[in-house]
């Protein structure tokens, strides 16, 4: 599946990064914009403030228990309000939509609620809406108690091309002053929609729900240098799957997760564009091949997703914290696997990536003065993604306390040596930015690869 860059230039209120048109911008914008983006990013309105902003990471990761807690699954189905004949559904997977009603005429509040507390804000919605007159309707988001709104909407005629709301159409109420997080947000926000006999579906990113992310494994999986298989199966029965890059016959391995997280697609959608440029018909790809065994594992939380959840799977559980005492048959299995194929082929894991979303760009990294199995890979492999994007500085973030394990990163680079990394894209970053950074850091990675293993 080909996802679509969006076209429309909004200016978001909520965020800097909008100025920025989402289009597929030509040569000239793109170039402007790659200057410029830093500069946009970190500005937003950190300008108001009159200094520059960076955003400064995450506080220290808690250790949570993992055991499985109850989740409340959504009621599904059609909220229908048949005095005006307009319908709204969460009857899709990934759909998102506790509860509608009725203000007036054509004014309607959602109410979106997380699958269960504590949990972080990240409150993902997607329903479908359609009326049988075309007509123009008021939709308030709102949330439960402590949670703001935080994903600008995105509208689509069929579920599978996406664009911003025109920033015209919506309306943020009570928004937060501050450049990032739970500070930058709005109580609830307005959107006006045209609705009609035609489905609109609506939603916090582009939906990518488990059957869209198989249906992009098996596309794929055309390539004879590419398979397909299921290294267990989630809390409620799906599968978790996993494609398989290159030679697998080959010692030196690499391991690539995504979507631990549901409503983190920016992450998925550059660990996409980092896997196409692995698998493609480049030289240096069909080079890497021959090296190297590249593992994905693209949909990490398939429950969490097609269930609409805002962060925790089916066992009600943030999975991210689950790597030290995996209780959760999620990350087990991909426990399991590595484990496994290290004791079979008696290879070496050399790379770990988790691709993640949060409010800006960041790359959370093991500190270099730690060493894995291909030392300095990963800073050597950023200051190459500094040197090849014009203007970019990439934000890093470095960690030493990595025991208990509890996050994927810890994981990988504690028990296997792999050099690890967590590679998190911004919310609102515009989608051909991030394939620009997926690609050439996909191409940058496989170069100094390549040339690492040659020492070893
Ligand atoms: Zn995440």
């Amino acid at each position: 599946m080909i996802v679509h860059p969006f076209n429309s230039g909004n200016a978001n209120p909520n965020q800097g990064s909008y100025l920025i048109p989402w289009g597929n911008p030509n040569k000239n914008i793109l170039q402007a914009m790659k200057k410029t983006l830093c500069l946009f990013f970190l500005s937003g309105l950190s300008i108001m403030h009159g200094q520059e902003q960076k955003y400064q990471g995450q506080p220290p990761i808690k250790i949570i228990a993992t055991d499985s807690k109850p989740v409340q699954k959504q009621w599904k189905g059609k909220f229908n309000f048949p005095d005006h004949n307009v319908t709204f559904s969460n009857e899709f997977e990934g759909a998102r939509l506790n509860g509608i009603t009725q203000n007036n005429d054509s004014t309607y509040t959602a109410l979106i609620t997380s699958e269960n507390t504590p949990i972080n804000i990240s409150p993902w919605y997607a329903f479908k809406v359609w009326a049988k007159k075309k007509e123009t309707i008021d939709l308030f988001l709102t949330y439960q108690q402590s949670i703001k709104h935080r994903y600008y909407p995105k509208l689509s005629k069929d579920g599978i091309h996406w664009s911003a709301l025109d920033s015209s159409r919506y309306k943020a109420y009570e928004k937060g002053d501050k450049a990032f997080g739970s500070g930058s947000l709005p109580l609830k926000v307005k959107l006006t929609l045209e609705v009609g006999p035609d489905t609109l579906w609506v939603a916090g990113q582009e939906l990518q729900n488990s059957p869209l992310v198989n249906s992009w494994m098996d596309s794929l999986t055309q390539r004879k240098y590419i398979t397909k298989s299921t290294i267990g199966k989630s809390t409620e029965g799906r599968n978790l799957n996993m494609i398989s890059v290159g030679n697998t016959d080959s010692k030196n391995m690499i391991m690539i997760i995504s979507r631990q997280h549901p409503p983190e697609v920016t992450g998925y959608l550059a660990m996409k564009a980092f896997v196409e440029t692995i698998s493609s018909d480049s030289k240096l790809a069909r080079r890497f091949r021959k090296k190297f065994a590249t593992y994905v594992v693209p949909l990490m939380n398939p429950d969490g997703v097609d269930n609409g959840f805002w962060r925790h799977n089916a066992g009600g559980i943030d999975l991210n914290r689950d790597w030290a005492n995996f209780n959760q048959p999620e990350t087990r299995a991909v426990k399991g696997f590595m484990e496994s194929l290290v004791k079979k082929n008696h290879g070496k894991f050399y790379f770990g990536i988790d691709f993640h979303s949060t409010w800006d760009d960041i790359y959370y990294t093991v500190d270099p003065k730690l060493k894995g199995n291909m030392p300095n890979l990963v800073s050597n492999w950023l200051d190459k993604l500094k040197e090849n994007i014009d203007g970019y500085d990439p934000n890093i973030s470095p960690n030493d306390k990595l025991n208990p394990t509890t996050v994927s990163r810890n994981y990988f680079f504690v028990e296997h040596g792999a050099e690890a990394l967590v590679f998190e894209v911004g919310d609102n970053t515009p989608r051909e930015f991030l394939k620009e950074k997926a690609v050439t850091g996909a191409n940058e990675l496989m170069k100094l690869m390549l040339k690492e293993i040659k020492k070893q």
